[in-house]
């Protein structure tokens, strides 16, 4: 039997895929996911934020922040969950809506760090696969390539110089930094160190990724060649059923 032609730019009906974007701080994950979604109709996931929610929920409860097992312990009593929202995902930490408190310096930092213990990745991965088990998701990260979702049909490694990613990140704090961009960029790098360099999952780019450079791009440019690079990818047949 001869197969049927079809136009190779349409997702095939059904077809429920999954498009992992990793990559450090202020690589612009956050806005090539979006747009992403959006375009393709998929559901955006920000594991980030997850990690963010858990650092809170740490923060409050007054723990060592380098005390794994008290962490792992902490994490057992957790849940979380993303929802849609308007510009980012809705997180609900144990049922209460903490969005709004999640971007402020001391929750990054300490996102950070609790992010390094492998008992709190692997409760994380966890959830996070369960939240995109049914798939028509764009989900943004650090390990979502290599480790949650190592058969995606879609990775991107989004990267740029540290002081592009700074200063990025300064202009989108606005009027309202308390920090020199000098200071961005030097937190960024710490960030950048601990993600590269912890022995769970670290940051790096998938063997299969499409690694994308944005130091000389406008971020209107990567999300352009993202575009390009999730229609290329959904015009070949599935890579798994
Ligand atoms: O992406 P975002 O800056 O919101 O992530 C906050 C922190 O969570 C990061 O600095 C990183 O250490 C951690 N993270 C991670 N793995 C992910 C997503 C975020 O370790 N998949």
């Amino acid at each position: 039997m001869i197969a049927e032609e079809k136009p190779s730019h349409l997702i095939q009906p059904g077809r429920k895929i999954i498009v992992a974007i990793d990559g450090p701080a202020g690589a612009g994950k956050s806005t090539v996911a979006r747009h992403i979604a959006e375009h393709f109709g998929l559901m955006n996931l920000e594991t980030g934020a997850m990690y963010r929610a858990f650092a809170l929920k740490a923060l409050r409860a007054e723990l060592p922040l380098d005390d794994g097992n008290a962490l792992k312990l902490l994490a057992d009593e957790t849940t979380i969950r993303l929802e849609p929202g308007d510009e980012n995902n809705r997180v609900l930490l144990d049922g209460e809506d903490v969005t709004g408190m999640l971007r402020n310096q001391t929750v990054t930092e300490a996102a950070s760090r609790v992010s390094v213990f492998p008992p709190v990745r692997a409760w994380m991965v966890r959830l996070q696969q369960q939240l995109a088990s049914q798939g028509g998701v764009v989900m943004e990260g650090r390990d979502i390539g290599t480790v949650v979702f190592p058969h995606a049909d879609v990775k991107i490694f989004l990267d740029a110089a540290p002081e592009v990613r700074g200063l990025r990140r300064f202009d989108q704090l606005g009027p309202k930094s308390t920090q020199q961009p000098e200071e961005v960029i030097r937190d960024l790098r710490a960030r950048d160190a601990r993600d590269r360099n912890r022995a769970e999952s670290p940051l790096k780019a998938a063997d299969d990724a499409v690694v994308l450079d944005s130091t000389e791009m406008t971020l209107d440019q990567v999300v352009q060649a993202a575009d390009a690079i999730v229609a290329a990818r959904l015009a070949e047949p599935a890579r798994h059923s």
